[in-house]
């Protein structure tokens, strides 16, 4: 009992998270980016297709179903020919704020993933841990890097996009646009990839709250019609013509707190 309270403390203090998850069946609270998960799991250090990178300082648990997902996308990125996908971040053990700014990450349905498709050999655990693929986009942000991009990068974004259970895929507005101006055929797919700030080395798939999960109701969903190659995508083009305000800037805004539900979660032994 004393650990559980000093674990919650911990925790509501903003401290050391719990390092294992909440046991049980799945159950994830929270909306909107903030909250918890019980029952996640985590992504194997290296699977077909697959491998996590900078493991000292990431987290790879989930929502059982967005692992089998993302092994799916490693087993598609893998027969495509493509090399091993660098994983980034999912969620921490138990959800909650995750170190190094993350504002989502919260829920056990979201996972960051590089976009290096440059032949690389499996590597080890020390050399992945300094890994920093490169970005994609010009340093101008308003187009890719021509000496970068490849067709195929808009391929992995297709079978990350194609997924079961894809809520968005977030990229930067530049490869949005490359997306726009290139993709041929079935462009449906296209639908679900949405600009945002940052994200010029990797995606962030973002997965819907599965079935079951009454305490997880859904976000507001993308544009339901239209691919978003509209104003609404010049609108990010248009913000790097008006310098962000020194406030906006210095003082990032305060995570919103956990939901109540979450205390017993995080507090759960081991
Ligand atoms: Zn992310």
């Amino acid at each position: 009992m004393r650990n559980v309270l000093l674990a919650l403390v911990l925790v509501l203090a903003g401290g050391a998270a719990p390092m294992t998850p909440a046991p049980g069946p799945p159950r994830i609270v929270g909306q909107g980016g903030t909250g918890c998960i019980q029952g996640a799991v985590r992504l194997p250090d290296e699977a077909p297709g697959l491998q996590t990178i900078r493991l000292a300082k990431s987290s790879f648990w989930g929502h059982p179903d967005t692992i089998a997902h993302l092994r799916d996308l490693g087993l598609r990125a893998k027969a495509a020919g493509f090399p091993d996908l660098y994983m980034g971040d999912l969620s921490a053990p138990r959800g909650g704020p995750l170190a190094g700014g993350h504002m989502s990450h919260q829920m056990g349905l979201d996972a960051d993933i590089y976009l290096d498709l440059t032949p690389h050999p499996p590597r080890s655990h020390a050399q992945r841990e300094t890994l920093e693929p490169p970005s994609l986009v010009r340093p101008d942000g308003r187009a890719v890097d021509p000496a970068r991009w490849r067709p195929e990068h808009a391929t992995l974004l297709k079978l990350a996009a194609t997924l079961p259970g894809v809520d968005r895929v977030l990229v930067n507005a530049a490869i949005k646009k490359q997306l726009c101006e290139t993709v041929t055929g079935d462009r449906a797919w296209i639908r679900l990839i949405r600009p945002w700030w940052g994200h010029a080395s990797h995606m962030h798939i973002n997965f819907i709250c599965p079935a079951g999960q009454p305490e997880c109701p859904p976000r507001p969903a993308p544009p339901p019609s239209g691919d978003g190659c509209d104003a609404s995508l010049q609108w990010w083009f248009d913000q790097l013509d008006t310098p962000r305000t020194p406030q906006l800037a210095a003082k990032p805004p305060k995570p919103p707190a956990l939901p109540a539900a979450c205390r017993a979660i995080m507090s759960a032994p081991g």
